[in-house]
């Protein structure tokens, strides 16, 4: 999903009676990033931890504060989101599974300097309705209910990116009307409770 050390995911996580929030730390490679890493952040941004946590602290943040059902935030920037997100471009219903994201559209948030309020506060208007939305000329934000299913969420994102991207460079795709897309998500609303069940 991303490189070097681009991108950043959180955790709601509570410690006794104080609403927070667990995060990568910034500026640190995957594959030195151990539990220990972690920051742990209060809702009015202090934190603790033995790393600085990430820039993008704010919009994971705002994202917990506005959004009770998220559980956790995962941000990155994989090739094909990111080269739509170039675009400044939303990914239309060209494809039904668009709906896993909440609505007909996964929108593109304007564009802001990583790691400001203005860049949460763009972020947070796409997300409205919505559980993913692409950042001009940077990337993408999932949001889940754990962490499981935001990065779930994020590899779905950039897979419709990449076939959006296919069917623009061969054609021009048939975009999905608003009933139809309405019916997919109403279906969506049961599908996958076999993986519920399962656990
Ligand atoms: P951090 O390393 O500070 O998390 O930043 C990476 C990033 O993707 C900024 O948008
Ligand atoms: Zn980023």
């Amino acid at each position: 999903m991303t490189q070097g050390t681009s991108g950043n995911i959180s955790a709601r996580c509570a410690q006794g009676d104080e609403a927070g929030l667990l995060i990568s730390p910034s500026g640190v490679d995957y594959d030195e990033m151990h539990p220990e890493s972690l920051a742990w952040m209060r809702m009015d941004g202090e934190w603790s931890g033995p790393l600085k946590p990430s820039s993008e602290w704010r919009f994971h943040r705002d994202i917990y504060a506005c959004r009770p059902e998220a559980g956790a935030v995962v941000h990155a920037h994989p090739t094909h989101a990111t080269a739509l997100a170039v675009q400044r471009e939303a990914i239309p219903a060209f494809h039904y599974m668009v709906a896993v994201a909440g609505g007909y559209d996964i929108r593109c948030a304007p564009y802001a300097t990583y790691g400001t309020e203005e860049l949460s506060r763009n972020a947070l208007a796409a997300l409205v309705d919505r559980r993913a939305c692409l950042l001009a000329n940077h990337g993408l934000i999932a949001i889940g209910t754990d962490l499981r299913r935001a990065f779930a969420l994020a590899v779905e994102v950039e897979a419709l990116a990449h076939q959006y991207l296919l069917a623009r460079a061969t054609g021009t795709p048939t975009i999905l009307d608003i009933a139809e897309m309405n019916r997919v998500l109403e279906k969506f609303k049961s599908y996958g409770a076999n993986a519920q069940t399962a656990g």
